[in-house]
């Protein structure tokens, strides 16, 4: 062959490209009109029947050079493009999609949240009157403006402390109020709902809870800021989706917590996932918060992980303090006294 001919070969080959190229765009012209109406009609976007047949049509009509496995093989690919992209579009249609919007910013009981980093801080549960308002007193005076504390313990075991039910709640909003402070505290059943519009400022759902898409409905309906925590076993695809189930019922004021995933890990008692805060933060507009306490179990990590955390670009780390974390009645091990708190903030803020 001269190279001439090469050439002539080569420029048959550019046009067959952008042939190619065209038809695939074509392609998905057509695809991206399939998605509209499976979204709408609330069809899966993966339909391995259709793709098994549009592979055996292939198959039949293919007259060579190339083999049946190098046909499957291109047509796999495209297949799989075709389903990434209508999964981008989909995702792209959400309520808590990002899209051009700007960082959510809430102004919460006169706190503005979501801008400058945010300490959410208080006790794993409200014990006592005394105990709520030592805690508050402490972390005021240091600035924090957020005050936690479970009211409704979801525990392991039936037979461990319940929490003060709405008593707790009371008392966490005497204590906030004497201090100024926000109350978060954790919402388990929609029976609840008035005790927690009533006494908190932002409504937490727990890891337990994020599946609870009756729960998620009911708060949706509120104006409060809902405080969302990622399931143990989780994805974050599964995450963003239950934050849709808020949005969709038109409240859009969302907190994303980050608060550790279920792994083999052992040494700490959750695995905290870091990569989720750019990639929820990427995703939706909303803050995104890493509960280092519940995270990590272990008070020797609160420090460091609280500090990537905000250099991830987190708005808000949360952490549980206690008076006397040795006699709490949940989360002793994880709960820091006051002085350990002060060091904490010292080098985290
Ligand atoms: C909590 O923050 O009080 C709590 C129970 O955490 P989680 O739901 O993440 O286990
Ligand atoms: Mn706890």
């Amino acid at each position: 062959m001269s190279p001439d001919q090469l050439a002539s070969l080569r420029e048959r080959i550019d046009g067959l490209n952008s042939g190619l190229l065209d038809l695939l765009n074509q392609r998905m012209e057509l695809i991206q009109e399939v998605q509209e109406f499976k979204a709408r009609t609330g069809r899966p976007l993966f339909d391995p029947a259709r793709e098994s047949e549009e592979l055996t049509a292939l198959m039949l009509e293919n007259e060579g050079p190339m083999s049946a496995d190098q046909v499957r093989a291109i047509f796999k690919e495209v297949f799989k493009l075709s389903l990434g992209f209508m999964q981008q579009e989909t995702r792209n249609e959400l309520h808590v999609h990002r899209g051009d919007q700007p960082d959510s910013v809430y102004t919460i009981a006169g706190h503005s949240f979501g801008a400058a980093p945010q300490l959410i801080a208080g006790p794993c549960s409200v014990e006592s009157d005394a105990q709520v308002h030592a805690v508050a007193e402490r972390l005021s005076s240091l600035g924090v403006r957020f005050l936690r504390g479970g009211a409704f313990k979801p525990r392991t075991s039936p037979y461990s402390f319940q929490g003060l039910g709405v008593e707790g709640l009371r008392m966490l909003r005497g204590a906030a109020d004497a201090h100024g402070m926000a109350v978060v505290s954790e919402i388990l059943d929609p029976r609840h709902l008035d005790d927690a519009l009533q006494y908190s400022d932002v409504l937490q759902v727990g890891a337990r809870n994020m599946y609870n898409y009756e729960l998620l409905k009911l708060l949706g309906r509120t104006d409060k800021p809902v405080m969302l925590k990622r399931g143990f076993m989780a994805t974050l695809e599964e995450f963003i989706l239950a934050a849709e189930y808020i949005a969709h019922e038109g409240n859009d004021r969302i907190i994303l917590c980050e608060r550790g995933i279920r792994t083999h890990e052992k040494w700490t008692r959750n695995t905290l996932d870091l990569a989720a805060v750019p990639l929820l933060r990427q995703e939706t507009p909303f803050p995104v918060v890493v509960d280092v306490a519940h995270g990590t179990g272990r008070k020797d990590l609160m420090k460091p992980m609280a500090k990537a955390a905000l250099a991830a670009g987190a708005q808000g780390v949360m952490v549980e303090v206690h008076p006397d974390p040795a006699l709490a009645l949940s989360d002793n091990a994880q709960q820091m006294d006051f002085e350990e708190f002060e060091e904490f903030i010292a080098a985290v803020l």
